[in-house]
């Protein structure tokens, strides 16, 4: 657990690394102090403030609204709601902040059952609570807390931990791919952008390198808020079907199957691209004149995806992926099918002595 510092307008405590704890934001200056300081989703607690969620959601935080009035505690299935909430915005990657008005009890009481979600059990909880000025606060919170340690139980399948981990850490090849990123925005500075301006790119069919389809499902994950991201992997996922059937009839990578999803790519509302400032770089360098862009293709993009992608693989999968890594239908990245098709090819690897 790490204090905030004066040095925010809003001191934040973080009671991991993807979880603080604090007070109501009162001002804009508040609310861009939470986003400088990384904090991409609230659960608001307070049901005395009742534009506050809508002023938090209007500056851009994906916001859970629960409101408890003061000294009181949420019902049991309102807290185990919201609580499946939160763990999955920091299974996401998100960072969060739980607050009340004051960040003691209400705050308290919501992040003492989320340490007993996590499995902490009572006397692991109230040794995390203990530096910190959130924690059940009355009779009321604290009843709460023991009903709900009932309800929830302890985890027995694994070692308690207050986040799920995430196994690999992508951020060094992520970091590189903006490097590409970066040389794709100078050779297409100034022409109309796909995605914003046109939505040309958004009818064409795409498939990914797995370095793409790591940082686009990265990108899914941490920017759209819970409702489209789940109306996105939806819309993907009838799509995967559609190339998972035409895939049998026809053979896989055939235009028959991509031609399922060529109607609109399920990241496209409106002609708007859901994740423009990410999207990937076919989207990017769309309107590049053809020899200018056959050049940055076959001079850096190409050999960098590459790369990065053998490197991604290797980290992911845990073996070599061959020359001929599989590309990625982009509904197949957006739906998350593509992950086990990673995997299926380090099994067909196997089975082929790694050629
Ligand atoms: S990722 Fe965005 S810009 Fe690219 S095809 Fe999809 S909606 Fe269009």
């Amino acid at each position: 657990m790490t204090a905030g510092t004066d040095d925010h307008a809003y001191p934040l405590t973080w009671v991991t690394e993807h979880l603080a704890v604090g007070g109501a934001p009162m001002s804009n200056e508040q609310l861009k102090s939470l986003k400088d300081q990384g904090i991409g989703a609230i659960l608001n607690l307070c049901a005395e403030f009742c534009d506050l969620h809508d002023i938090e959601a209007a500056a851009g935080f994906e916001v859970y609204y629960l409101p408890v009035p003061d000294e009181q505690a949420p019902d049991l299935p309102a807290l185990e709601k919201a609580l499946a909430w939160l763990d999955e915005a920091i299974y996401l990657g998100k960072k969060v902040l739980i607050h009340c008005r004051h960040g003691i009890g209400r705050t308290g009481t919501v992040l003492n059952a989320y340490l007993l979600r996590r499995g902490l059990g009572h006397k692991m909880a109230a040794r995390v609570l203990r530096p910190l000025r959130a924690k059940p606060a009355n009779f009321d919170q604290w009843w709460t807390i023991r009903r709900y340690g009932r309800a929830a139980g302890r985890l027995t399948i694994r070692e308690p931990r207050l986040e799920s981990g995430h196994l690999v850490d992508l951020a060094p090849f992520l970091g590189d791919y903006a490097g590409l990123v970066a040389a794709a925005r100078i050779a297409a500075k100034g022409l109309p952008r796909c995605g914003r301006d046109h939505a040309r790119c958004c009818r064409t069919p795409l498939s990914l390198s797995l370095v793409e389809a790591v940082h686009v499902s990265h990108r899914i994950n941490v920017d759209l808020d819970s409702e489209t991201r789940l109306a996105v992997i939806e819309d993907a996922a009838g799509a995967s079907r559609e190339i998972e059937k035409l895939a049998a009839r026809y053979g896989a990578g055939n235009t028959h199957c991509l031609s399922a999803w060529a109607r609109l790519c399920p990241l496209s509302r409106q002609d708007k691209c859901l994740i423009f400032a990410n999207r990937p770089l076919a989207c990017l360098t769309n309107g590049i004149e053809a020899e200018a862009a056959t050049r940055l293709w076959e001079k850096a993009l190409e050999p960098g995806l590459a790369t990065l992608s053998r490197q991604v693989f290797l980290a992911l999968a845990g073996g070599l992926g061959g020359e001929n890594l599989p590309r990625f239908p982009l509904p197949d990245v957006v739906s998350g099918r593509y992950v086990s098709a990673v995997f299926k090819h380090l099994l067909a690897l196997s089975q082929n002595g790694g050629r």
